[in-house]
C-alpha cells in the first residue's frame, strides 16, 4: 500500500442510552451505551436479530433512535442528515452502480456535492485513481462492477466509502457474502488499512473469530442489549455472562445448584463442588473443552470415544445423563472407549441462572 491521503482526525463515538423500538413488540435497542475512541477499531458482535445493523444505521443517520444521544466527535447528531455526517459505510450486499465505472462509482460521492463543495474534476481522477492504488485494484479502474469477483466489488466498495474522506467508517458484516478465504485475506488487510488511515471504525460481524481477529474491543450484543464490551482476550478468558461465554467459543454448560459459596452439579453427587462467587440459587457452570481435567481410574465419567484434533485429544465422555466433549493434551493420558475417568471442573465459570 502507498501512503494515505492527509485527513481529518479521527473522532471519538459517543452512544448514550439509545433505543428503538419498530412498531410492538420487543425492542430492536435497549438502553444501549458505549464509548468508542479516536481511532478504535470496534466490532459489534451478535446473533442475527440481535440490533447490530440497527445500531449502525443509527449512527448513520439512516435511523433514528426512540430516545438517547449520539455525539460523534463531541458533536450531538440530532437534526443532522446522514450526508453532513461525514461517515463511509459499507453494506454485506454491494451496493455499488452497475451501469458506472469502477471509477466512477469511487467518485460519486464527490462527484453529487454542490459545486463549491466539490474537488476539480482533476482532484478527484487523482484522489479515485490514489485510492483504488491503495486498495491494490488500480487497474481495475475502467470495468464495471459485473466484470468483478466478490472481494474486488468490496474493495471498490470500501473505496467509494472511503473517498468522501470519512473520520468514521462504518461496516456491516462486509466480508458476508465472500468465501471463507477471501474473508481472511481481507480481515487482514482491512485492520491495516483502518491503522495506516487512522480512522475510527465500526465493524458489524456475527463471526467470533472475524472480531477477535480484528477489533482493539468488542461489544457483544444479545436482544439490543450490550452485554459486554473488552478486549477480545478478556472477552474470552473473562466473559461476564453465560451467553458471551458461550458465543466466545467453544463450550460445555452444566446446570448446578449454588450454595455456600460452592456449585455442585445437578444429577452428580460425587462430583467435588466448584467453589464460586456467584449468588446462591440455580446456576450454570459453563467450561472450555481444554479446560476440562480428565484423571485415569475410577470416577463418574465414561470414555464414550476418542479421536486425534490436531494438537490435541477430544474425548467424548458421558457423564450423568449427558455427553460432553473434553479436549486433553496428546501426551497426557491415552484413554479406551469404556474406561472410567474423574473429571476436574474447578476451571468452570459459574453464572446465575434468572428464575
Ligand atoms: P442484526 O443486524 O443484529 O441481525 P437488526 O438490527 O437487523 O439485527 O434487527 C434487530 C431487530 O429489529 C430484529 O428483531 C429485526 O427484526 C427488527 N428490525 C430491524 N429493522 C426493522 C424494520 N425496518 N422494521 C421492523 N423491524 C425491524
Ligand atoms: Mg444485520
Amino acid at each position: 500500500m502507498t501512503g494515505p491521503a492527509p485527513r481529518a482526525p479521527a473522532v471519538p463515538v459517543e452512544i448514550r442510552d439509545i433505543r428503538k423500538r419498530f412498531g410492538g413488540g420487543t425492542p430492536a435497542l435497549d438502553a444501549v451505551t458505549l464509548s468508542i475512541r479516536p481511532g478504535e477499531f470496534l466490532a459489534l458482535l451478535g446473533p442475527s436479530g440481535s440490533g447490530k445493523t440497527t445500531l449502525l444505521r443509527i449512527l448513520a443517520g439512516l435511523e433514528f433512535a426512540d430516545s438517547g444521544a449520539l455525539l460523534i466527535g463531541g458533536r450531538s447528531m440530532r437534526n443532522v442528515p446522514a450526508r453532513e455526517r461525514g461517515i463511509g459505510f459499507v453494506f454485506q450486499q454491494y451496493a455499488l452502480f452497475r451501469h458506472m465505472s469502477v471509477g466512477r462509482n469511487v467518485a460519486f460521492g464527490l462527484d453529487v456535492r454542490p459545486r463549491s463543495a466539490r474537488p476539480a474534476a482533476a482532484e478527484i481522477r487523482r484522489r479515485v485513481q490514489a485510492l483504488l492504488d491503495l486498495m491494490e485494484i488500480g487497474h481495475l479502474i475502467d470495468r464495471y462492477p459485473d466484470q468483478l469477483s466478490g472481494g474486488q466489488r468490496q474493495r471498490v466498495a470500501l473505496a467509494r466509502a472511503l473517498a468522501i474522506e470519512p473520520s468514521l467508517l462504518l461496516l456491516d458484516e462486509p466480508f458476508g457474502a465472500l468465501d471463507a478465504k477471501v474473508r481472511k485475506s481481507l480481515r487482514i488487510w482491512l485492520r491495516k488499512l483502518h491503522d495506516q488511515m487512522g480512522l475510527t471504525s465500526v465493524f458489524v460481524t456475527h463471526d467470533q473469530a472475524e472480531a477477535m481477529e480484528m477489533a482493539d474491543r468488542i461489544a457483544v450484543l444479545r436482544d439490543g442489549r450490550i452485554e459486554q464490551v473488552d478486549t477480545p482476550a478478556t472477552l474470552y478468558a473473562e466473559p461476564a455472562s453465560a451467553f458471551v461465554h458461550d458465543f466466545m467459543g467453544e463450550s460445555v454448560s452444566l446446570p448446578c445448584t449454588v450454595r455456600d459459596g460452592a456449585a455442585s452439579v445437578d444429577g452428580l453427587a460425587d462430583m467435588p463442588p466448584i467453589p464460586t462467587d456467584c449468588r446462591p440459587g440455580p446456576a450454570v457452570a459453563v467450561v472450555r473443552p481444554h479446560e476440562i481435567g480428565l484423571r485415569p481410574g475410577p470416577g463418574p465419567a465414561r470414555v464414550l470415544a476418542c479421536q486425534i484434533a490436531g494438537p490435541m485429544r477430544r474425548v467424548l465422555i458421558g457423564l450423568g445423563a449427558h455427553e460432553y466433549d473434553v479436549l486433553v493434551a496428546l501426551d497426557a493420558w491415552s484413554p479406551g472407549v469404556g474406561d472410567n475417568c474423574g473429571v476436574d471442573l474447578s476451571r468452570a465459570r459459574v453464572y446465575p441462572v434468572s428464575q
